[in-house]
């Protein structure tokens, strides 16, 4: 049987607001638990917290350059990012594709600059204006990967999925070309599926999706390709796939 390639397609390292992790810590782990792919998709945060503006985005591409050399022939590192609302910040996302990454991942983290830890929304609402604001920004496109779907479900525990909405969303995605991912973020919270869910991908690939990306959304290495090996040996309907240079890999 041929090996499978072990892709961890969502990561942050040191360069992300929130993770002190470095690059080299990450390669030493992937050799140790069997990871063959990391992709670092580090913060890219353009509303209320920005983190645009002060990014070292000269000093991470040598960075990944130089680690790229150190690990050669034992990890391969890809570079991407992960940028927020990206369809309210055109210009930057622009400027993210200009740099030519690996992957784009879109991501919703603060609708209307909702902060979880700010309750000023109930959380039907605030499910409600994610899931509007995911469709929104689908809708305008522009990245390669459909980051956390349902994010909502890692931070609610009487989380209430709107399915039919979801799935429209879905739909949006296999039309045009947007790979979801499947964020296994969520099975360390206590979840029992990852981010989108194992019924998600069946309805998307009903509606003619056919590839996913699986990811740890690991924020430092000791999580490093969570339950993605797994993730992905389950995958019946979908293909899994990694990206290099905006271009999809199928890993068969
Ligand atoms: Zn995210
Ligand atoms: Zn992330």
């Amino acid at each position: 049987m041929k090996k499978l390639l072990v892709c961890d397609m969502h990561t942050h390292t040191h360069y992300s607001f929130d993770s002190h992790q470095s690059l080299q810590g990450y390669c030493e782990q992937a050799i140790k638990v069997g990871v063959d792919v990391i992709c670092f998709t580090d913060h890219i945060e353009c509303g209320q917290l920005n983190t645009f503006n002060e990014f070292l985005f000269e000093q991470r591409q040598r960075e990944i350059e130089q680690v790229r050399k150190l690990y050669q022939g034992r990890v391969t590192l890809l570079n991407g990012f992960e940028i927020s609302e990206p369809h309210m910040h055109q210009k930057e996302l622009a400027f993210l594709r200009s740099l030519q990454p690996d992957m784009i991942i879109g991501s919703v983290h603060y609708p209307m600059h909702y902060q979880p830890e700010n309750k000023w929304v109930d959380r039907r609402t605030y499910e409600t204006i994610y899931n509007q604001c995911v469709r929104d920004m689908v809708e305008c496109g522009g990245f390669d990967v459909l980051g956390h779907i349902d994010m909502p479900r890692r931070y609610h525990d009487d989380y209430v999925e709107d399915t039919a909405y979801i799935q429209k969303t879905l739909k949006l995605c296999a039309e045009k070309g947007i790979v979801p991912e499947m964020n296994t973020s969520s099975l360390r919270n206590g979840c029992a599926e990852p981010m989108a869910t194992s019924q998600h991908i069946a309805y998307y690939a009903s509606c003619g999706g056919k590839y996913v990306t699986v990811s740890s959304d690991s924020h430092n290495a000791d999580t490093l390709g969570y339950k993605v090996k797994e993730t992905m040996q389950c995958l019946t309907c979908v293909t899994p796939c990694y990206f290099v240079g905006g271009k999809l890999i199928p890993i068969e």
